[in-house]
């Protein structure tokens, strides 16, 4: 039986992409629940307003930084 708890994924509540603990890049612990995040841009966009990612699931409108092409 195989328990890969270090393995376990995490969505990446600010983009979206999946990590795990192995692959996460910075963590952050809001709530008693700890976040996996692929950069540390991510982590700082999640602490400066927690509720907004916890709440809202990707909805249109957000003012997210995505580089316009
Ligand atoms: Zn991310």
């Amino acid at each position: 039986m195989k328990h890969p708890i270090d393995e376990r994924s995490y969505k990446d509540p600010v983009c979206g992409m999946v990590v795990s603990r192995l692959t996460a890049i910075a963590e952050a612990e809001f709530q008693s629940k700890t976040y996996y995040f692929c950069a540390p841009e991510c982590r700082d966009a999640f602490l400066a307003d927690p509720q907004q990612y916890l709440h809202l699931h990707r909805q249109h409108g957000l003012k997210a930084k995505l580089p316009m092409s």
